[in-house]
């Protein structure tokens, strides 16, 4: 669900993550309940911390492009010791 900001007169801007659909109805402000009105920002420049940012990015890359694996993580299993023929 996309973020919306939203500013409020007395408290200020607030993020709300709400469906497309209703991108166009009021907001109002979780500390004093007045109607706030809605801050146009780029795509991608809200103000969210890094790690849940980032944490959102690999998500919704995830969920399109999987990440391919191309090494075998953790380490080696231990070598075999061959068998000598009787
Ligand atoms: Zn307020």
């Amino acid at each position: 669900m996309p973020v919306y900001v939203f500013s409020c007169h007395d408290c200020g801007p607030f993020e709300l993550s709400r469906p497309m659909a209703e991108t166009g109805k009021a907001a109002h402000c979780p500390a004093c309940l007045r109607e706030a009105r809605r801050v146009f920002t780029p795509p991608g420049l809200t103000r969210l911390a890094t790690p849940v940012r980032r944490a959102l990015e690999t998500e919704e890359a995830s969920a399109h492009e999987p990440r391919v694996v191309t090494q075998k993580l953790g380490r080696p299993l231990p070598q075999r010791r061959s068998r000598k023929p009787p």
